[in-house]
């Protein structure tokens, strides 16, 4: 990620509508293609390989044949006229909290016989608001700056599971994950609305303590990471202070 709008974050709109973040990263359509962990060198392997996953590798783009597999000077010149023009530009939406998403134990076992986490996961539609206004304001951005798409990529698939529909846009909506992994054993002041204190430290079980981006009571827009080191430095003062 080079750079980022953090500026729209708040305001009254948070009334009606979940806040969001823009990143805006240059490498490459990795994530726009090939989802969330996709494959960050998804165009040069269509060159390398002759395949046509990034939608690039076609006669119009690269006035050759279609799905051309180059090498040598070809190879080169091809992925540097389309990757230095590549860039992508991504929306992190606030989740509000909602009881019903919940991390249970399944049935299921894996290989070492151990129960797999059974995940029931939903937005809210303040949330869905949200991803509405973000899609909204990428088609501003697009056609100020004058983009047209060959390939559009933001069609949602008829089988996505988490295809939403939204009143006044003509297509549904979807969303991917940014892997900020946050909330289920959330923090706060009363054992009955939540699992550990301030410090980290298990209502139930005064000698544990649960460290992470789970005690976090909500989901916003900023990447996790920064405050929950800070957390675990101040619960790790806490226990040192406690011994
Ligand atoms: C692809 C990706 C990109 C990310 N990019 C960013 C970023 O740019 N900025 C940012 O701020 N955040 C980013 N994050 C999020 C951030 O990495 C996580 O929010 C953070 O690492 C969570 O920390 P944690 O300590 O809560 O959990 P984890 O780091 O997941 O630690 C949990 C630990 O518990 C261990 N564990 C699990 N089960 C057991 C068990 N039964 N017994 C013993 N040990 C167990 C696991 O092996 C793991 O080591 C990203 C995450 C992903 C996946």
């Amino acid at each position: 990620m080079t750079s980022a709008i953090g500026d729209l974050c708040d305001g009254p709109f948070r009334a009606q509508r979940a806040a969001f973040r823009i990143s805006l990263g240059n490498e490459a359509w990795s994530a726009v293609v090939g989802g969330t962990g996709g494959d960050p060198h998804i165009t040069t392997l269509d060159f390398i390989n002759g395949t046509n996953v990034s939608g690039l590798n076609t006669k119009n783009s690269t006035q050759l044949a279609d799905s051309s597999a180059l090498f040598g000077a070809g190879l080169r010149d091809t992925l540097g006229n389309l990757i230095s023009r590549q860039f992508r530009i991504a929306f992190a939406v606030e989740q509000s909290p909602d009881r019903n998403n919940q991390v249970t134990l399944s049935s299921a076992t894996d290989a070492l016989g151990l129960q797999r986490p059974k995940i029931a996961y939903n937005l809210s539609d303040y949330t869905k608001q949200g991803i509405a206004a973000a899609f909204r304001l990428k088609k501003l951005i697009f056609s100020k700056l004058g983009v047209t798409s060959e390939q559009d990529f933001t069609k949602t698939a008829d089988d996505d599971p988490a295809a939403f529909a939204v009143d006044g846009i003509d297509q549904k909506l979807t969303y991917g994950g940014a892997g900020h992994v946050m909330g289920t054993y959330r923090m706060g002041t009363d054992p009955k609305t939540s699992v550990v204190d301030s410090f980290q430290r298990s209502h139930d079980h005064p000698n544990l303590y649960l460290v992470g981006s789970g005690t976090f009571p909500t989901v916003g827009t900023a990447n996790p990471t920064i405050t929950l080191s800070a957390l675990a430095l101040r619960t790790a003062e806490n226990i040192a202070h406690n011994l």
